[in-house]
């Protein structure tokens, strides 16, 4: 028998991330028995989401500890869950918490650990991009169980199998000694319109719109259609002409929109892996051998700034 545990994050509304949701769907595919495990207030408000999605165990814990401290807390509880459970395959999402808990608790059991997965063709085999991308592999996970994989959001849809789940209160027996990085303050960026990872339309834009202001454009331009979100390449987030969140590619988010509008993108294998499974993708670029053409569905040779406008135009005469 086969059991996969999903390290579920959650907000303190109960609701599970949407990674959560993916993985628990992945999960299915993979073990006979499925749990999620959920650490911090919320947790057991999320369980039947998380047992809709295929968990048929929450091991919840509602307990401040995990919210108000950095990984440690969540890594030490999970290395006793693991003891007690001996669960065969565990899988993270490439966020910023769960890539923490799966490196502690890495060090902690000597795991095998496979980081930045796109795909698990088994429990023991995933898949996964080398050299910035350019190749895709499929790489066998040695060492005793259980094994770690921290995998990509957005690498699978989430579908519910319209499970319930039994809820598992866990103690949270955290020594004094792992409250040690304590989250002092939760910054919200408000951002109006759909998320960049759920919007059905991703407008992005890159160096070629040659100047911060001229990003607004894009921001008309996704009014103008309507649910869509903003992106952006590395270039510009460097440039800090938008924030970190926007950024999409080998560093930033994994977007797979209905159809993706690329302005002023070169189309660098570091921010096609990003992107490249959309539907359709438009691009907007002034030279015609530019890389992102090769995998354009649409493309548009011209200047940006006059481009973009006229798309505004059209869009809005198009939607009365
Ligand atoms: C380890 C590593 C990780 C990375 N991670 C990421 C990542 O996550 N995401 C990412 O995006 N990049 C990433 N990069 C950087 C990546 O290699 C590129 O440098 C970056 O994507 C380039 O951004 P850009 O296309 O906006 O800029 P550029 O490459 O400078 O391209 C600008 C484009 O705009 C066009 N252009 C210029 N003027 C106009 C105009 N007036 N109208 C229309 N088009 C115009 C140009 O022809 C050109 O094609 C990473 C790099 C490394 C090494």
């Amino acid at each position: 028998m086969t059991t996969v545990w999903v390290y579920a994050e959650v907000g303190a509304d109960g609701r599970p991330e949407p990674t959560a949701l993916e993985l628990l769907t992945k999960a299915r595919s993979l073990g006979d028995a499925v749990a999620a495990v959920a650490l911090g207030p919320g947790a057991r408000a999320a369980a039947p989401a998380l047992g809709e999605h295929g968990a048929q165990t929450v091991y919840a814990s509602e307990d401040p500890v995990f919210a108000e401290f950095l990984a440690e807390p969540a890594a030490h509880v999970l290395a006793g869950l693991i003891a007690e459970h001996r669960p065969n395959l565990l899988l993270f999402a490439a966020t910023y918490d769960s890539r923490e808990v799966a490196g502690r608790l890495q060090a902690r059991l000597g795991a095998t650990l496979m980081a930045n997965a796109t795909d698990l063709p088994a429990p023991d085999r995933a898949v996964t991009q080398i050299f910035g991308g350019t190749r895709v592999v499929e790489v066998a996970l040695g060492g005793p169980d259980p094994k770690l994989v921290v995998v990509r959001p957005k690498s699978f849809a989430a579908e519910p199998s319209g499970g319930t789940a039994d809820v598992v209160e866990v103690a949270a027996d955290v020594p004094e000694g792992l409250r040690r990085a304590r989250r002092v303050e939760r910054h919200e960026e408000r951002a109006a319109g759909p998320k960049l990872e759920e919007a059905r339309v991703v407008v992005a834009g890159g160096r070629g719109l040659g100047d911060e202001a001229n990003f607004d454009l894009l921001r008309q331009l996704a009014d103008a259609i309507g649910n869509a979100a903003v992106g952006a390449s590395r270039a510009v987030v460097d440039a800090g002409w938008v924030p970190y969140a926007l950024q999409i590619g080998q560093t930033g988010k994994t977007v797979k929109p209905d159809v993706y509008i690329a302005v002023g993108i070169s189309g660098a294998i570091q921010h096609r892996v990003g992107m490249k499974e959309a539907k359709r993708i438009v691009a907007v670029n002034k030279d015609a051998d530019a890389p992102i053409f090769e995998i354009a569905d649409l493309g548009v040779v011209g200047d940006a700034l006059t481009v973009v406008p006229a798309l505004i135009e059209e869009v809005r005469r198009h939607r009365g």
